[in-house]
């Protein structure tokens, strides 16, 4: 099993784009963060500006044009099972149960850990449907078997892409309590993108606003909030006003 202990993340002058019909698409604008071991930070951004596309740096999957990602001061090349991503499809194999499901990762390498499936399982309260289907799962069922099977080798690293961008919303709520809690339990770094500033001040330690592309840091929030947290904290609503104002927005209606 990979080792639990959280990873340091450090993004140092990244810039990215794509050749998009021989035109030059330029999308990251010198980018320079540092994500410390065991903080949760979140991208916030509007659409299209480059969030997705600094996950995938992150995770290994695409190199940077510019600049260098660093984990655990390793330069990151390749992706790594450290480092996992969770898209907002589950993508769960139809013709797979729940727990094939999520031990797809362990049949691939062959290291096969029951124990650590069945705890998974539990963990993200599937364990009565381990052996369902998926056409059997609600959205947000599904959802928690991504989850277990991002979370069964232990990532030191997380990296949530909009998770619950399809879910309806009071599954959302139940989920944004869901991976907090999944986060103080487990002790890994999460790097999340959201574009629900709510969900954004429920989970983070700490929220980058992006600028719109080619994108670059706008601000950044240290959401000194207790662990345990409540959406109509009055501190929370406060700086849930202030980051709108920051993304443009107003909040007078
Ligand atoms: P976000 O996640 O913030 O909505 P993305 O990172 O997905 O934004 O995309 C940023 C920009 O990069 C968009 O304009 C998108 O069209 C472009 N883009 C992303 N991936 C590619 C690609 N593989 N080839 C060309 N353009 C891309
Ligand atoms: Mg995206």
């Amino acid at each position: 099993m990979v080792n639990s202990k959280a990873l340091g993340l450090e993004f140092r002058d990244i810039s990215h784009g794509y050749t998009l019909r021989d035109r030059d698409l330029p999308v990251i604008d010198d980018v320079s963060l540092r994500v410390e071991p065991g903080e949760f930070v979140v991208l916030l951004g509007p659409s299209g500006c480059g969030k997705s596309t600094l996950l995938r740096l992150a995770a290994g999957l695409e190199l940077p044009r510019d600049g260098h990602i660093y984990a655990d001061g390793h330069l990151v090349t390749a992706p790594a099972p450290d480092r996992v991503v969770m898209f907002q499809d589950p993508t769960l194999f139809p013709w797979r149960s729940v727990r094939k499901n999520v031990a797809l990762g362990q049949d691939i390498s062959g290291k096969r850990d029951p124990a650590a499936i069945n705890e998974t399982i539990r963990l993200v309260g599937l364990e009565e449907f381990a052996d369902a289907w998926p056409h059997q799962l609600s959205g947000g069922m599904a959802q928690r078997a991504a989850l277990a099977r991002a979370l069964v080798n232990k990532p030191r690293l997380l990296i949530l892409d909009e998770p619950l961008g399809k879910l309806d919303s009071l599954t959302r709520l139940t989920m944004q309590t869901e991976i907090a809690r999944l986060w103080r339990e487990r002790a890994f770094t999460a790097l999340m993108v959201t574009h629900d500033v709510e969900e954004a001040l429920v989970l983070a330690t700490r929220i980058i606003v992006l600028s719109a592309r080619p994108t670059h840091i706008l601000s950044e929030i240290t959401v000194d909030l207790p662990e345990h947290r409540h959406r109509d904290d009055p501190h929370l609503v406060n700086l849930r006003r202030d980051i709108l104002v920051r993304m443009g927005h107003d909040t007078n209606w």
